[in-house]
């Protein structure tokens, strides 16, 4: 990780609190929205706004994943969609103080036939974050996510293609993971690392493919000239605004025009990735939960509730 040299390590680990604490608040603020009837685009511009409100600047874009999707479900720009009864609703906000980033994610359902699945994710997230300890294999932690969702059903998997992370400066998903179903060969977890647990229970098939569309983008380290004005203009902001961290098309619509052209053109050279929306089966659901935790000798240190 490259510090300033005006930051100490305990300076760090303030704005890794200071960016806990605003997405708990924003959490909590956020949850009594998500009823059967609301928006997804009001639920992600209301928590953004939060976040912003509090002090704190967007590490990704507000999630709101339902039912099969797992993950990366984001409004684009004009999204109608609404919760429906029956519904799991999947949210997950993310803040950052100066590159020091908070993650955290929560479920709720509208379908009393899967409340044990949410509680596979709760409990199966909270029994990684106690074994999220210095000298821990991540091989090990696997094993107790997949045994925990298994215990509430044995037609629940974790998914297993997504994995807990660790966070650095401006880094939203570094170098080590955290898997959700047991592997041969794992990393050692060490003291000061912070980590965003999150594990998903599904009533499917336990994996995930990319779905032919996504709204979520991030800048990429490779540098390709790109003509169009239009292009140029949502370089310099996501270099200003987001850096290296994902970015929403709803933001770049709110800066330029002909923002699906120029979007287009930035991925297709290379200068942005898209992350597609992943979606187990249709017509399973999908649970997640998530926080952001600091690796200390005594034990896990959420920053992601209050
Ligand atoms: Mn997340
Ligand atoms: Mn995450």
């Amino acid at each position: 990780m490259s510090r300033k040299k005006s930051s100490s390590k305990e300076d760090i680990f303030e704005k890794y609190r200071k960016a806990g604490h605003i997405v708990a608040k924003a959490k909590e603020y956020i949850r009594p929205f998500v009823k059967i009837g609301t928006k997804l685009f009001d639920i992600c511009e209301k928590a953004e706004q939060f976040v912003i409100k509090e002090g704190g600047k967007l590490a990704f874009p507000c999630n709101v994943s339902i039912n099969h999707i797992a993950a990366h479900y984001s409004s684009p720009p004009g999204d109608k969609t609404i919760i429906k009864e029956g519904d799991i609703v999947k949210v997950d906000i993310g803040a950052h103080i100066d590159g020091f980033i908070a993650d955290s994610a929560f479920t709720v359902n509208f379908d009393p036939d899967f409340d044990k699945l949410v509680e596979a994710a709760v409990d199966s997230c909270h029994a990684a974050i106690e074994a999220v300890l210095p000298g821990t294999n991540t091989k090990d932690i696997g094993k107790i996510v997949e045994s925990t969702i298994k215990s509430k059903s044995s037609k629940y998997r974790p998914i297993k293609e997504l994995s807990g992370h660790i966070l650095d400066e401006y880094s939203l998903h570094g170098s080590k993971t955290i898997p959700n179903v047991p592997i041969p060969y794992g990393v050692k977890i060490e003291e000061g690392e912070v980590y965003a647990v999150e594990t998903f229970a599904s009533s499917g098939s336990g994996s995930v493919h990319d779905l032919p569309y996504g709204y979520i983008y991030r800048l990429l380290p490779v540098r390709t000239p790109v003509r169009s004005k239009g292009a140029r203009k949502i370089i310099s902001a996501v270099l200003k605004e987001h850096k290296t961290l994902p970015f929403s098309e709803r933001w770049i619509a709110k800066q330029v025009k002909a923002y699906k052209v120029a979007l287009n053109e930035l991925v297709t050279k290379g200068v942005f990735h898209r992350y597609k929306v992943l979606s187990d089966k249709k017509g399973c659901k999908v649970a997640q939960n998530e926080e952001t935790m600091i690796v200390t000798k005594e034990g896990p240190e959420i920053t992601t509730t209050i």
